[in-house]
């Protein structure tokens, strides 16, 4: 029998009404002939409930437990999916990520995905049970106990079952339609694309388009995994959704394919430190340590031997980066004046493969930018991508003038 893997993101298993309707179409699948393989998300808000939990009972949480509460959202939308298909007489059964088993490696909050081996849930196939219900977002580490794949990491749950068990396709239902263009909330003028090569998905999931989560495009792109996103809420049909796929496969060829935002960032700036070799090392390394998500850095020109260093991360690490660096402070391995955040940014990205090939991209963007009376204080760029830090309040006019100025509304 042919695998597939369907996935069901938050909102698509919200309420009993949305499961069971989510069941319907897994029923459908079932009756062309699929294997499935469901994995579900926690109902949509139920992590986020578990993560305040943590939070507030402990912010500098021990990461083993918090992963014991968080995982715990998904473990009752399995069952009732299950539950759900054999009211219809649909042949399922439900398993957590430690029962499959899903191995992990040891990084609680953050794991990633080791092995997933398929004899468990192919022998219950050969059985006849038709779907399989696995919980998304966990597994189970080395020293046995419950790991989670970070915050959207039901996507990743999807994309590995799906290369673990050679699935024809990787459908990943969700409550919007497909990949855009930007953020439809942003500008009604922002464009379902019918498909998207690997990379740019990479770059926009990376980047604040919170459709899939990055790693789950990472793991597609390595094991070409066909991969759909897809309303939930939607009559289906072939040609719905987002096709993700191999750069060849995408006709269309223009410089920027999306602008992808994220709100929650911070700047950092590190006032006056010496300039030697090591500093940087000095710096970056006890960041890494505490697992601060370093993105963009500066270093700026030294004089007198002193320079200042910046680096943006996520709004909710900005605590643990000051406690790394005060803390390197005090040990005497790092030295500076002043530790200045700036938590009222946001980055704005152009993506696009077809920039590695056409010139005058970045100029473009800064060009509207500066239109637009947006001052840029960060900027960063990769093969095809350019991003930028601006003032948060400016947000939403800086995509909506880059969505005009690629004109990316036009097909
Ligand atoms: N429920 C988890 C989260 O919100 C995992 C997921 O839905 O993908 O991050
Ligand atoms: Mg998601």
């Amino acid at each position: 029998m042919p695998t597939l893997v369907m996935k069901f993101g938050g909102t698509s298993v919200a309420t009993l009404d949305r499961i069971r309707r989510a069941a319907k179409r897994v029923g459908v699948e079932v009756s062309k002939g699929y294997d499935v393989i469901v994995i579900v998300s926690a109902m949509s808000g139920e992590t986020n409930k578990l993560v305040g939990y943590v939070n507030e009972t402990s912010p500098l949480y021990d990461a083993r437990e918090y992963d014991a509460i968080v995982s715990s959202g998904e473990n009752v939308t399995a069952g009732l999916m299950a539950l759900t298909l054999q009211e219809m007489d649909v042949p399922a059964r439900s398993w957590q990520g430690w029962q499959v088993p899903v191995r992990t490696n040891d990084a609680h909050a953050a794991a990633r995905i080791e092995e997933i081996p398929t004899d468990n849930i192919n022998g219950k196939f050969g059985e006849g049970m038709k779907v399989a219900i696995v919980a998304g977002f966990q597994g189970i580490g080395p020293d046995g106990r419950i790991t989670t794949l970070g915050r959207g990491g039901s996507d990743t749950t999807a994309v590995a079952f799906a290369a673990a068990f050679g699935a024809e396709r990787c459908d990943i239902y969700t409550d919007v339609d497909g990949v855009y263009t930007t953020d439809p909330r942003i500008t009604d003028k922002a464009r379902k694309l019918d498909k998207i090569s690997f990379e740019e998905m990479l770059e926009l999931a990376s980047l604040g388009a919170k459709v899939l989560q990055t790693r789950s495009v990472e793991l597609a792109m390595r094991y070409k995994v066909k991969l759909r996103v897809l309303s939930s809420f939607e009559e289906q049909s072939d040609e719905a959704g987002t096709l993700v796929c191999e750069e060849e496969e995408v006709m269309e060829n223009r410089p920027v394919s999306g602008i992808a935002f994220s709100r929650d960032e911070s700047k950092m700036t590190l006032v006056s430190v010496a300039d030697r070799p090591g500093i940087a090392a000095a710096i970056f390394g006890p960041l890494s340590d505490a697992g601060v998500n370093v993105d963009m850095i500066i270093q700026n020109i030294a004089e007198e031997g002193r320079t200042d260093m910046t680096f943006s991360c996520p709004i909710d690490q900005v605590k643990r980066a000051e406690q790394a660096l005060n803390g390197a402070k005090e040990a005497g391995d790092i030295n500076y004046h002043d530790l200045v955040a700036d938590t009222e940014v946001a980055k704005i990205s152009a993506v696009g493969i077809g920039m590695r090939s056409q010139s005058g991209v970045a100029a473009k963007m800064f060009k509207t930018l500066s239109d637009e009376g947006v001052n840029i204080k960060v900027i960063a760029t990769s093969e095809i991508k350019i991003s930028v830090l601006v003032d948060r309040k400016y947000m939403e006019l800086a995509v909506q003038a880059l969505h005009d100025a690629f004109e990316l509304e036009k097909a």
